[in-house]
């Protein structure tokens, strides 16, 4: 897979649907992969931000979320085929999920929004299995009962809802010991799909 580099931060050149196909490699794998939908916004900050660019460039898959990263690709020679925004990604894997009976976990947004965003999904994709879920404001202490929930559902991909970068901050620390298969940050998505 080719990659090119915005302000530092790595971009990975595929579609859609060549970005669910890894999902499913993922998975298939079933060790810890780490996914950042990347926009300008978080690719300037990351490049006066080491450890947030270490954070990206570390990720096992990083692609184009918004209209900034694709101009600068493509001015740096290196164009990309298409967006692929958290809420693409996640509805793309939601029918794919449905079909393959994978298990989805979305944690982040306001109490509420995520078990709303995931009735959701579920009305549109029949079938797909919601392992849990849970809101975005937990404190310090309500880690450890969160982390123990994510990993007793078993889940095969975590959405993690809580805004960039707080959430790729959060799966860059939590990924290994959650153990799960794919994890991915998707900014506001859970607010759009509960409308
Ligand atoms: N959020 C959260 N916990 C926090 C801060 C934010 O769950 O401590 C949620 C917030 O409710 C919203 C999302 O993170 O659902 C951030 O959305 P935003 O559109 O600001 O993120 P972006 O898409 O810009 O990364």
């Amino acid at each position: 897979m080719s990659s090119c580099y915005i302000l530092g931060s790595r971009v990975d050149v595929l579609t859609l649907a060549a970005a669910v196909d890894r999902v499913k490699e993922f998975i298939a794998a079933g060790t810890p992969h780490h996914i950042v939908t990347l926009n300008a916004e978080i690719a300037y900050r990351a490049s006066r931000e080491p450890e947030l660019q270490a954070v990206i460039n570390r990720a096992h898959l990083v692609t184009a979320d918004g209209a900034g990263i694709l101009w600068a690709a493509r001015k740096l020679g290196t164009p990309l085929p298409e967006r692929v925004t958290g809420i693409d990604l996640l509805q793309a894997l939601a029918a794919e999920g449905a079909r393959q009976g994978w298990r989805f976990f979305l944690y982040g947004a306001a109490p509420g929004v995520a078990k709303e965003a995931a009735a959701r999904l579920q009305r549109e994709n029949p079938g797909l299995v919601i392992a849990g879920t849970a809101h975005g404001y937990l404190s310090r202490d309500e880690m450890p009962r969160l982390i123990a929930d994510i990993k007793a559902a078993r889940p095969h991909i975590l959405f993690v809802a809580l805004g960039a970068p707080r959430q790729e901050y959060w799966i860059a620390a939590h990924l290994k010991e959650l153990g799960v298969p794919v994890a991915v940050g998707v900014g506001g998505s859970f607010d759009v799909l509960a409308g």
